[in-house]
């Protein structure tokens, strides 16, 4: 059987891992080394260095990860934002102009508002719902389009069949976080979007211990973002490398029971009568539930809600359960719980926070691998 043709949970565990087994071990060693004996490399990329991005504990994670995404290629990088940033720095010259969806993850919000001015970059924000705006927004140096596959923490889903189509027509490079689907509930490069990337500190680690990024796609594509990564500096550490291998194997497992688990929680939640609202694609209830199914073959972990009444009752339900824990992040074994209005979202102006959606009350819930039911339990009492 090729690899290729395995199935996700196979590749999950076997895929990228070196054959022969390393002194026949069963799990990938940690290779605590930066440097690698002269092997007559020609170039500078080519320097067996952590920085240059190749040695054993990352070309392992690349190769499995393009396995993982149907990619020709993937880098793993530091964080998200080392994948984010780095990626955008090698689409984009000075003088270019990028289409980013409105709400994006607040790290590469600042990004794009606060220092692709000092690149001579230019931003202009679409409502990645609909298409019919976003023609009137291309410019002749518009060179990338860029949106997420879930929106934090409302959890819109854009139009991304539109966003690829659209991405085609104009010559773009399409550029999608993938970080809240994983791609075990869309594989965006088999949609076809050029480049996935991931903070692979939420769901690919999944275990809350390490900070790490990567970005799947075209081979080479990925090779520019490697040699401009190998100038930033933004490389993974082989501990961090060893965690997120070990991490993925349990990738499709934690994945699917979280699915499972989110959308009981949700389907509990919009039934109660303390509960305002229920932001989770998987409910019928959500505006784009139809696309959200046509495009993911589950919803993902993370859901947000409203309580009836003022923001102190959404703190004191946050005092009150007894499992989340009040953190930010997500993605990970733990069920974590945030009030986006006070952590993710305080720097936005009240009345911005509001139009977004973003209400006082507003909870983010990122369910972890705990029973189903000891959750909907310490709900139930939270709540009453
Ligand atoms: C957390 C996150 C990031 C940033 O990742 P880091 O690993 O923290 O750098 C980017 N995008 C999304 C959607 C995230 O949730």
């Amino acid at each position: 059987m090729s690899e290729s043709s395995m199935r996700i949970e196979t590749k999950l565990v076997h895929a990228g891992e070196p054959l022969p087994r390393i002194a026949g071990a069963v799990e990938m060693p940690i290779f605590q080394s930066a440097t690698y004996e002269y092997g007559g490399e020609g170039s500078y990329h080519d320097v067996r260095y952590l920085r240059t991005n190749n040695t054993p504990s990352q070309l392992a994670l690349h190769a499995k990860l393009a396995a993982l995404e149907g990619s020709q290629a993937a880098l793993v990088t530091a964080s998200g934002m080392a994948a984010i940033s780095t990626t955008l720095l090698t689409v984009l010259s000075a003088g270019d102009h990028l289409l980013a969806q409105s709400c994006l993850y607040g790290g590469t919000h600042d990004l794009l508002t606060r220092d692709f001015a000092n690149f001579a970059l230019a931003v202009d924000f679409i409502d990645a719902d609909r298409r019919d705006g976003w023609q009137a927004q291309l410019r002749p140096n518009t060179r990338a389009i860029y949106v997420e596959a879930m929106t934090n923490p409302l959890l819109q889903v854009a139009d991304l069949n539109a966003v690829v189509e659209f991405a085609r027509a104009h010559g773009l490079v399409s550029i999608i976080d993938n970080t809240f689907a994983s791609p075990i509930n869309f594989r965006p490069i088999e949609a076809g979007f050029d480049l996935s990337i991931h903070s692979a500190t939420k769901y690919l680690n999944g275990h809350a211990d390490i900070v790490a990024g990567a970005v799947a796609g075209g081979a080479e594509l990925i090779e520019r973002i490697r040699h401009k990564a190998n100038h930033l500096g933004g490389s993974l550490d082989p501990h961090a490398a060893f965690l997120l291998g070990r991490g993925l194997k349990t990738l499709a497992l934690r994945v699917r029971y979280q699915n499972d688990s989110a959308l009981r929680i949700a389907r509990f939640l919009e039934g109660h009568p303390a509960v305002a609202r229920v932001n989770y694609a998987g409910l019928e209830t959500h505006p784009r539930h139809a696309r959200a199914r046509s495009l993911f073959a589950g919803f993902g972990g993370v859901l947000s809600f409203e309580l009836k009444g003022p923001a102190s009752g959404a703190d004191e339900f946050a005092r009150k359960v007894r499992i989340p824990i009040v953190a930010p992040s997500l993605g990970g074994v733990h069920t974590l719980l945030t009030r986006p209005a006070t952590t993710s979202h305080a720097g936005l102006a009240r009345e911005d926070r509001l139009r977004l959606g973003i209400g006082d009350a507003l909870l983010r819930l990122s369910v972890g691998i705990e029973a189903t039911e000891d959750l909907l339990e310490d709900f139930e009492e939270a709540l009453r």
